[in-house]
């Protein structure tokens, strides 16, 4: 068990470390879980101690019997990145998927709680679950640059945002053919940003939170994470054309045409 543990913690781990450097994760911002179900053997699984079962406030029958490696409460990403051990908790839900409690190997002391931000992630790998997606990470940062975007009113409309990325570098339409979705503001950490997010993952696999970051569902992290760095880059473009006092000229209907017709032929 414990070496299935650690690379799982070393790569999270290094994810971690890529945020902070960032700048993505000042104080305890920034989350990420990851469904390690199919990760863990039932000999690893009971090899583990496990606290009580805790309540949830929503029930999540799709996800009964999980197991997922979510950061911790009050973790901050730089110490993730140094220890994460002490970053993250290991969670398994119940069979009914109403109740969770947390796992830990019989050698750990007190294992930490869950990040607040638990429901809004659990929210998404119950819709990812039960619509037998094959994403089984969720990434979110306080990506300084989406924030920023969505400061300004004219993109704080998902088709704006997305034909400006497309314009700005062909890497978002090979990479994001599908655009990113826009939630507008909503409370962090509630069910009510999860709810509206997963309203947007039935056909995005990248979400820009107004005024608070992005999340992005990947197959695994460094991928999501590999997403995430896309978006900012290609936003980071922009506002250093506009720095320079110019607006970006863009790609053309017809470049960004061409770009889908030579890599998504048959779409
Ligand atoms: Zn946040």
């Amino acid at each position: 068990m414990d070496e299935w543990l650690e690379e799982q913690y070393k790569s999270i781990g290094k994810v971690a470390g890529y945020l902070w450097n960032k700048g993505w994760a000042e104080r305890n911002a920034g989350n990420i879980s990851l469904n390690v179900t199919d990760l863990i053997s039932h000999e690893e699984r009971d090899g583990l101690s496990f606290s009580f079962f805790y309540q949830l406030e929503k029930s999540m029958p799709a996800l009964g019997g999980q197991i997922f490696l979510i950061t911790a409460s009050g973790s901050r990403m730089r110490d993730v990145k140094e220890h994460p051990k002490r970053g993250l908790c290991l969670i398994e839900l119940d069979e009914t998927g109403s109740m969770y409690r947390i796992l830990y190997s019989g050698k750990a002391n007190r294992p930490p709680f869950p990040t607040s931000e638990m429901p809004s992630h659990l929210t998404i790998h119950h819709f990812l679950a039960r619509e037998r997606r094959p994403e089984r990470a969720v990434l979110h940062a306080h990506v300084t640059e989406t924030i920023a975007l969505t400061h300004n009113t004219d993109f704080k409309n998902e088709e704006r945002i997305n034909s400006l990325l497309w314009s700005l570098q062909p890497e978002t339409t090979l990479f994001i053919p599908e655009g990113v979705g826009f939630v507008p503001f909503r409370i962090p950490g509630s069910y009510d940003i999860g709810e509206a997010t997963i309203e947007k993952l039935k056909k995005h696999k990248t979400i820009i939170w107004e005024k608070h970051g992005a999340l992005v569902i990947e197959k695994n992290l460094e991928e999501a994470f590999d997403i995430m760095d896309l978006v900012a880059k290609t936003i980071a473009i922009y506002f250093k054309c506009r720095m320079a006092g110019y607006k970006p000229e863009g790609l053309s209907k017809k470049q960004i045409g061409d770009i889908r017709d030579t890599f998504f032929p048959s779409e």
